[in-house]
């Protein structure tokens, strides 16, 4: 368990570091009531910091699943014009949003398939201009998670729920470098490692990465056109850098949406929508999906890749090494924001526009010339494993080790 001190510094950590809010900014928090005392920390840190104003968006885990069971698919469908013009209102006020995401990974477990993928279809599309705003940077934004009773008693199965939170607030403190002297310090220099690595990559300018392992991972990526490696530290269009999840261990980039060959297999579960996909692998020719197998959520996959045809490609590739705090916990999260920073991933759907140089300055027509995809969906998936060989090839054919047994060789 962490003392008051390690969660206020924690609670920093998300104003200062990741959303790096500036004095006079509104701040947008997004949480369950699960959650409510850590969001009292965040708010008292954003008013210490001289934050203007800070709104509440609560939500209920508990009543969304008793909507998803009751509710007619129209129903859930409907998104109301005030929560459009809300999100219109937080974008207007160049608002910065802080997001804790604490959920129950089972909170939709025996629910309608078809009412989860057209409700979260529905608010995807009514919500298109602040999903765009978040993705290209426009608003400054950061995404933190703490434990809650249902979600630690699925990482820790078989224990009492106060001793799995205490369990995951012990490992959640380690990742998040809380038992540090200075854990804001330890941030920066932890980033700055990452800044300099995905700087090396960038400077390679490689055509394709090629991941390879034992259990069946042959894949080609190719990379989007004039691709820029992100990691840890992304700039506000202001100009303000911010980091976007804490933890963050990954430097990632766009594949070429027409360029990706081979076959990956999962390395990690998936959690999409409240449903796990698991042992699954994807074969793709020519930048798209043309076959696919999972020993467990067949069904959960097909719906995820038939949402619309941008699905059916890649837009992220993102590297980490088998040493990172998070890997080396050797703890299942159930929890994207964790279990991406554990290991390699691609991510189907849409890429980021800020991972091509100039990107938010270009035209969908322009990105879509530099291979970038676009969905309504950017669902990350795992396929790291401990024995991952990974390679850079170069226009010249020059191929470059990047990972060698699942670490980083640069
Ligand atoms: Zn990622
Ligand atoms: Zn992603």
């Amino acid at each position: 368990m962490l003392n008051q001190k390690q969660m206020e510094q924690f609670a920093e950590l998300a104003v200062r570091v990741g959303a790096n809010m500036q004095p006079g900014q509104t701040v947008v928090v997004r949480c369950d009531v699960a959650c409510q005392e850590f969001a009292h920390l965040i708010v008292a840190k954003a008013y210490e910091f001289g934050a203007k104003k800070v709104i509440m968006q609560w939500s209920d885990e508990i009543v969304s699943r008793m909507g998803m069971l009751n509710q007619s698919v129209e129903s859930l469908c409907e998104v109301p014009q005030w929560a459009i013009d809300q999100s219109q209102y937080f974008i207007d006020q160049k608002v910065c949003l802080i997001s804790i995401k604490a959920g129950d990974p089972n909170i939709y477990k025996g629910c309608d398939p078809v009412k989860l993928k057209e409700s979260a279809l529905a608010s995807g599309k009514a919500m298109i201009n602040f999903r765009k705003a978040t993705m290209s940077n426009l608003l400054r934004w950061t995404l933190v998670s703490i434990p809650t009773p249902a979600w630690a008693q699925q990482v820790f199965p078989g224990i009492p729920a106060e001793e799995a939170v205490d369990k995951m607030w012990d490992a959640i403190g380690h990742i998040m470098r809380l038992d540090q002297e200075d854990p804001t310090d330890a941030w920066f220099k932890h980033i700055d490692v990452l800044t300099r690595r995905a700087a090396y990559l960038t400077s390679h300018n490689f055509e394709t990465i090629h991941m390879y392992n034992a259990q069946g991972t042959d894949l080609y990526v190719g990379l989007a056109i004039e691709h820029e490696w992100i990691a840890a530290r992304e700039m506000g269009q202001d100009g303000i850098p911010f980091t976007a999840n804490m933890p963050t261990e990954e430097i990632f980039t766009a594949p070429h949406n027409k360029k990706i060959n081979g076959t990956v297999v999962s390395a990690l579960p998936l959690v999409n929508n409240g449903n796990i996909i698991d042992n699954f692998s994807i074969t793709f020719k020519d930048g798209r999906v043309v076959d696919y197998t999972a020993e467990v959520g067949y069904e959960a996959l097909k719906g995820l890749l038939t949402a619309d045809e941008g699905v059916l490609s890649l837009g992220e590739i993102a590297l980490i090494g088998k040493n990172s705090p998070i890997a080396e916990s050797g703890i299942l999260f159930f929890n994207t924001l964790f279990d991406e920073n554990a290991s390699c991933h691609l991510a189907f759907g849409q890429s980021y526009p800020t991972t091509v140089k100039n990107g938010n300055a270009l035209t969908d027509e322009q990105l879509a010339e530099r291979g970038m995809n676009s969905s309504i969906k950017h669902v990350d998936f795992m396929v790291g494993t401990k024995d991952i060989n990974i390679d850079g090839i170069g226009f010249d054919g020059k191929v470059v080790p990047l990972f060698r047994d699942g670490e980083w060789v640069i």
